[in-house]
C-alpha cells in the first residue's frame, strides 16, 4: 500500500502560529471516568467506551482524523523533535548521523530560504524534461524522474519471489496517477465527478503557479488528465490488489518486453543501476500492456506536460508556500477535509523520519526503549501464540492435515519487537544544509539504490519496512513474521501499570490480529516459509471460505457515512484480524488467570476491562471527506466497526456485559473464523 501511506503522510503545509503555544500532548492512558454511562454498552459498546472522548477531542483543524494512534504518534514527534533540534546545532564533534538528520531538519525548517528560492529547485528536472527529444529518450528520463523519488507511468522495485520468497527479485507495478487510486477517474457519483473537476483545476492553478498563463495551463491539466484516465484504465482497484494470485506474473524480459515494445525496457534497467537479471515480477501485464497504448496515443509534448506536472506535483511540499498551499488546499482540504496545514516542525519531523528514519530512529531507541519493554512484549507474543495454537487445535470446521500445516505455520512466525538489529546505511549520502529539496531527492536515490541493490540476492529478514519511532506493527506474508516497533510499545497499547486485562485488550489483541493476519483471506494462501503455494485441503478450504464469507457480508451491510457502506471483500482480511486476535487475546487472558479471577478494578470485572482496553485504542473522530476517501482505499474498517463488529460476534462480550439475546451488540447470525 505505498500509495495509500505517501498520500497519508504528504498531506501537507504551511504556518507556524501554533508552534509557539502547543504544549506536549496530555497523559493517554484509559480511565474509567472516560465511560458514558448514559448509554448502553449492549446498544453501542464503541459510543459507551469512546463518546466522551469524542466530545473532549474534536478533530484539530491541522488534521483529518484524531484518534488515540495520533495522541501516542504526537507524544513520538515531540520525542523526535528534541533529537532533531540538538542534532542541528552546528557545534564542532557532531558526529556524521548528527550533521545528517541535524541538517536535513533545519533546511527543511528554514522557510526564508525555501521561500526565496520558490520553484528554482526543480530548474533542473524541468529543462531536462524540455530537451526530451523523442519518446525514445523517455525511458533514460523516468529513471531520473525514479531515482529522485517522482511517482510516473510504473512503479519499479525489489520484492520477495511470491514462489520462492527467500529470493528477492525485480518488481515492475502499476504507478503514475494523480489521485489515489484507479476508482478515482471512473466512478460516476456527483461527488466523484466533482472531485475530479476539482483535481484538474488544481492541476491547472500548479501550472500557473510554475509560470504558465491560465489558458495554457488549463489546456496542459486536461492533457493530463487524459493521460492518468489512460493508465488508470489499465490498473487494478484496491480490492483485486489483496489477492496475490492477480499481482504475481513472473515474465522473463523478453516477456516484458513484448508487452510494451515502444518502451526500452534495457535501458530504464540499465539507467537506473538495477543489477542484471532475467525475469522480474510483472505485477499487472494488463497495466503495462495499456500502458503501451496510452505512450502511442499521446504526443511527446503531452508527455512532458504529464511529467512536468509530476514533477511539481511530488515535490511541491519543499517548495515556497503558494505551492506547499495549493498542494494542500486539494490534497489535504478538498480531499480529507482538513481545515489548516499541520505547523512547519511537525511536517519537518515527518520528512526527516520518512528519509532518514533509521537515523533517527536510533537515537530514539536509545531514549525510549529499554530492554524490559521488549522482554514483557515477547512473553505476550508467546502467550498470543500459544493460545492461537489451542484455538486452531479446537477448530471444529478443519480437518486434521490442514491442522497441521496450519500449526507449522504459526510455529514458522518470526517476532520482530522494538527495533531492526541491521540499521539501514547512509554513509554515501550526502546532506547539504541549506538544501532542502535536494537533500529529500538524495535521499530518495539513496534509498533506490538500497532497494535495488537487492535484486537477485537472498532475503535479509533484518530489514524493516518503517523506522522504530513508527505506531503501527504488521505481518509479512511473504516472510512469515511480525513487526512491532517501539513506537506503538506504550499507553495506551501497553502499559507497564495497567492491569493485564487492559494490556491484552490493547497490544494483546493487536499482536493477536497480527498473527491471525497469516491466516486470513491473502495470508492464508502462503505456506510457513512465506511461499505462495496451497497447504489446504479442498474441504477445508471452502468451509474457510464460508465462514469468511460470513465477516464479509456482516461488514458490508455497515454504513460509513451518508449512504456509503463498506467494501466487504477490501476489509475482509483486517476484519478476519479483528475478529481472530481479539478471540486469542481473549484466551490468552484466561490462560494468565489460570482459573483465579482478578478481583474488578472502578467496579468492572477483568472481561470487561479487557473488552474496554480494545474499544480505547480505537476511540477515533474523522472528517466525512477523509471516511469517504478510505473506504476506496483503505483494507480497515472505520474504528466504530474495529470495535463493535467483532465484539457482537463474541458470546464472550455478550457475558461480560450480561446483553440479553436481541441486543444490538449481538450478532444473531455471529460470524467465527478463528
Ligand atoms: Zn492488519
Amino acid at each position: 500500500m505505498r500509495n495509500l501511506l505517501k498520500l497519508l503522510t504528504v498531506s501537507i503545509m504551511l504556518t507556524s502560529a501554533l508552534f509557539a503555544q502547543e504544549k506536549p500532548p496530555a497523559d493517554v492512558r484509559f480511565s474509567a471516568g472516560l465511560l458514558d454511562k448514559s448509554i448502553d454498552p449492549c446498544n453501542d459498546f464503541y459510543a459507551y467506551a469512546c463518546s466522551k472522548w469524542k466530545a473532549q477531542n474534536p478533530v484539530p483543524a491541522d488534521r483529518p482524523s484524531w484518534g488515540r494512534f495520533n495522541e501516542l504518534q504526537q507524544r513520538g514527534e515531540y520525542i523526535v523533535r528534541d533529537i532533531l533540534e540538538k542534532a542541528s546545532a552546528d557545534r564542532p564533534g557532531r558526529s556524521s548521523n548528527e550533521q545528517k538528520i541535524g541538517d536535513y531538519y533545519a533546511s527543511c525548517m528554514d522557510e526564508s530560504a525555501i521561500e526565496k528560492a520558490g520553484a528554482r529547485p526543480l530548474e533542473q528536472d524541468f529543462q531536462s524534461i524540455v530537451a526530451i527529444q523523442s519518446k525514445a529518450e523517455l525511458p533514460k528520463e523516468m529513471v531520473r524522474l525514479h531515482r529522485e523519488g517522482t511517482d510516473v507511468l510504473f512503479g519499479f522495485d525489489s520484492g520477495s519471489d511470491f514462489k520462492n520468497a527467500s529470493q528477492i527479485i525485480a518488481e515492475v507495478d502499476q504507478g503514475g496517477l494523480g489521485m489515489p487510486d484507479r476508482d478515482y477517474y471512473f466512478k460516476d457519483d456527483p461527488k466523484s465527478v466533482e472531485l475530479r473537476k476539482k483535481y484538474v483545476e488544481h492541476v491547472a492553478k500548479m501550472f500557473v503557479l510554475l509560470g504558465d498563463d491560465p489558458g495554457k495551463a488549463a489546456a496542459a491539466a486536461k492533457v493530463v488528465m487524459e493521460i492518468e484516465t489512460g493508465l488508470a484504465k489499465g490498473a487494478l482497484d484496491q480490492t483485486s490488489r489483496r489477492d496475490p494470485q492477480k499481482i504475481y506474473h513472473k515474465l522473463s524480459n523478453q516477456e516484458l518486453a513484448a508487452l510494451s515494445p515502444a518502451f526500452n525496457w534495457t535501458t530504464y534497467f540499465e539507467g537506473v543501476g538495477a543489477p542484471r537479471f532475467d525475469s522480474l515480477n510483472v505485477s499487472e501485464p494488463d497495466f503495462i500492456k495499456n500502458m503501451q497504448e496510452v505512450l502511442s496515443a499521446h504526443s511527446l509534448d503531452d508527455w512532458k506536460t504529464y511529467l512536468r506536472w509530476h514533477t511539481v506535483h511530488n515535490n511541491a511540499r519543499l517548495l515556497s508556500t503558494a505551492f506547499v498551499n495549493e498542494n494542500f488546499d486539494f490534497y489535504a482540504r478538498t480531499m480529507q477535509g482538513t481545515k489548516e496545514l499541520r505547523p512547519r516542525w511537525k511536517r519537518c519531523v515527518g520528512y526527516t523520519n520518512g528519509d532518514l528514519g533509521d537515523l533517527v530512529g536510533q537515537v530514539y531507541v536509545q531514549q525510549t526503549f529499554g530492554a524490559e519493554g521488549k522482554e514483557r512484549t515477547l512473553a505476550m507474543v508467546g502467550a498470543l501464540e500459544k493460545a492461537l495454537g489451542e484455538d486452531i487445535k479446537s477448530l471444529p470446521w478443519m480437518g486434521a492435515d490442514t491442522k497441521t500445516q496450519a500449526l507449522v505455520k504459526l510455529q514458522a512466525i518470526t517476532n520482530r519487537i522494538g527495533y531492526t538489529d541491521k540499521w539501514r546505511d547512509y554513509s554515501a549520502l550526502q546532506i547539504v544544509r541549506g538544501d532542502a529539496l535536494g537533500n529529500s531527492q538524495r535521499a530518495n536515490q539513496n534509498d533506490m539504490k538500497r532497494r535495488l541493490n537487492k535484486i537477485g540476492q537472498p532475503l535479509d529478514k533484518r530489514d524493516w519496512e518503517y523506522p522504530p519511532m513508527t505506531v503501527n506493527a504488521n505481518y509479512d506474508p511473504n516472510q512469515n513474521n511480525i513487526t512491532f516497533p517501539a513506537g506503538i510499545l506504550q499507553p495506551p497499547f501497553y502499559d507497564n501499570h495497567a492491569d493485564d486485562a487492559m494490556n491484552f485488550g490493547g497490544i494483546g489483541a493487536v499482536i493477536g490480529h497480527e498473527l491471525t493476519h497469516g491466516f486470513d483471506d491473502e495470508g492464508s494462501q502462503f505456506d510457513a516459509d512465506g511461499n505462495l503455494r496451497d497447504w489446504w485441503t479442498a474441504n477445508d478450504k471452502k468451509q474457510f471460505e464460508e465462514r469468511t464469507g460470513c465477516i464479509k457480508d456482516q461488514y458490508a451491510n455497515f454504513v460509513a457515512v451518508d449512504d456509503l457502506k463498506l467494501n466487504g471483500k477490501l476489509t475482509l482480511g483486517e476484519n478476519t484480524a479483528d475478529n481472530g486476535g481479539l478471540r486469542i487475546a481473549y484466551m490468552a487472558l484466561l490462560n494468565r488467570f489460570a482459573g483465579k479471577e482478578p478481583a474488578p478494578i472502578d467496579g468492572l470485572s477483568a472481561e470487561q476491562r479487557f473488552f474496554l482496553g480494545w474499544a480505547n485504542v480505537w476511540c477515533n473522530n474523522q472528517t466525512d471527506a477523509l471516511t469517504r476517501m478510505l473506504v476506496t482505499i483503505d483494507p480497515h474498517s472505520p474504528s466504530k466497526y474495529r470495535v463493535n463488529g467483532p465484539l457482537s460476534n463474541m458470546p464472550e462480550f455478550r457475558e461480560a456485559y450480561h446483553c440479553p439475546a436481541t441486543a444490538p451488540m449481538v450478532n444473531q447470525n455471529a460470524c467465527k473464523v478463528w
